[in-house]
């Protein structure tokens, strides 16, 4: 068998341990030995044409720089002030520029050349994500025969939001360049599907293979996971490291842990948990939202307009409903270490996971693997998140509907122990059967 080929935006360097993919990626690399290419994180005036060894870790790592340009345009532009919002169902937000466009074509013909005259004939090519669109479409024009396969992270959008993208067909030519296409749940595959036939003009031959110009592609669901049993074993071990303060409140802690994107859902969330105490004047000083947020994607405008939002909500709240032994919400704009996390997933009674649009949402299927099997805590989640088509006995909730949130919330706190454990048994099976190892495994089997 060949080796293994991941592309992605960025290559793990340790300075970026948050964000789904690190986790998943590193270790499907780790099982099948191979290669991870993607950018350095640095900018330099004149970048090499040729990809650059990074020492240590794991697995070989190659990286190429971005030109200040390129992040902008690349990166920052057609990445994520197009693609981003447009994934998410953001049209409103989707900001569209000739230059954008002309440098994403140019990184993603670059790295095809780069990447060119290392591969053996044999290497199965996985590529990730909505960075690399083009990628395969740029090594077929070079004659690569490849298999290569793509995962988006991401939700795929409709055709109706297909529409917003000035060069929809272009994107679908592209993607025809995969030979498998590889996405998070069964509603994005009948949105690529319809996408594909509608904007690309592709033939739908049946049972997710697709006809477009000289290529056949495969369009399928495989929905990313985590390492269950590790996480279960790192969250019980760092419970007992827990400051005894949060450990003996245990009851009261309701927690959420989101980049600060718009497509969490975070502002939803803090306006119905206010909802929530405007209603029940019991639960006052008796239950606090923790919520972890580190900053993402900052000098992006729409990133600087929910920061200012969700600062201003949480303001209000403890504002209107806080007294001096208490405040209702915590709201921390930091990275938390991710063993930290996995003990304070534990500690939480609940966890509200209420994106607007999310590919999967791994925090999720952490704060279930987290949980305490003898007294586990309870998960709210969104309709909205990929994970809520695998993860059926979390307690499923509209998150642009604050009045069912917040009765949703009192659901969870008054839960039942038996019903606590039922609901648990039910998500933790799912997530012991269908783990990282499961999802990498399928995807390159598959992939063939
Ligand atoms: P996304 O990839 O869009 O950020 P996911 O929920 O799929 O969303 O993955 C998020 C990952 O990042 C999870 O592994 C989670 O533990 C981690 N993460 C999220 N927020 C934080 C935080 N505040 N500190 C540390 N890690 C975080």
């Amino acid at each position: 068998m060949g080796r293994l080929i991941c592309l992605s935006n960025r290559i793990p360097t340790g300075a970026n341990p948050s964000g789904g993919l690190v986790v998943a990626v590193g270790d499907a690399l780790e099982q099948a030995g191979g290669i991870w290419i993607g950018t350095s994180g640095e900018v330099c005036e004149t970048p090499s044409d040729e990809l650059r060894e990074i020492e240590g870790g794991p697995f070989r790592r190659l990286c190429f720089d971005l030109t200040e340009e390129e992040q902008q345009n690349y990166y920052a532009g057609y990445a994520n002030s197009v693609l981003w919002p447009l994934l998410h169902g953001r049209t409103d937000l989707v900001d569209i520029h000739q230059e954008y466009l002309a440098t994403y074509k140019k990184v993603n013909r670059r790295l095809a050349r780069m990447l060119a005259p290392h591969l053996e004939p044999d290497d199965r090519i996985w590529v990730h994500d909505f960075h690399l669109l083009a990628l395969a479409h740029e090594l077929r024009v070079l004659g690569v025969g490849n298999r290569i396969g793509f995962f988006l992270h991401t939700p795929f959008p409709e055709p109706l939001s297909m529409h917003v993208l000035p060069n929809g067909r272009e994107v679908c030519q592209w993607l025809s360049g995969f030979d498998l296409i590889g996405l998070q749940a069964e509603r994005d595959v009948r949105a690529c599907l319809a996408s594909m036939v509608e904007i690309g003009e592709a033939i739908d031959l049946g049972s997710g293979y697709l006809h477009l110009g000289q290529r056949q592609c495969r369009v399928a669901a495989f929905p990313i996971a985590i390492d269950a049993r590790e996480f279960m074993d790192l969250a019980e071990e760092q419970f007992q490291a827990l400051p005894a303060g949060i450990v003996k409140d245990r009851r009261r802690l309701m927690i959420g842990v989101d980049r600060l994107d718009y497509s969490k859902g975070v502002p939803q969330r803090f306006r119905a948990f206010g909802e929530f105490l405007s209603r029940h004047e019991e639960w006052h000083r008796h239950v606090s939202l923790l919520q972890i947020s580190p900053p993402t994607r900052e000098g992006v405008q729409a990133y600087d307009a929910i920061r200012e939002e969700t600062e201003h909500l949480s303001g209000r709240i403890n504002g209107t409903f806080a007294d001096i032994q208490w405040a209702p919400i915590r709201f921390i704009n930091r990275a938390v270490p991710r063993e930290v996390l996995a003990g304070l997933y534990r500690a939480a009674h609940v966890g509200l996971v209420t994106p607007l649009m999310d590919g999967m949402n791994l925090v999720a299927k952490e704060f279930i693997a987290a949980q305490n099997p003898e007294d586990p805590g309870v998960l709210i989640l969104s309709q909205f998140a990929g994970a809520a088509e695998q993860m059926t006995a979390a307690l499923i909730v509209n998150p642009h509907d604050t009045e069912q949130m917040a009765s949703t919330i009192l659901t969870a706190l008054a839960m039942s122990h038996s019903e606590r454990r039922e609901r648990y048994e039910a998500l933790l099976e799912v997530l012991l059967t269908q783990d990282v190892h499961w999802w990498s495994k399928n995807f390159l089997d598959a992939l063939g």
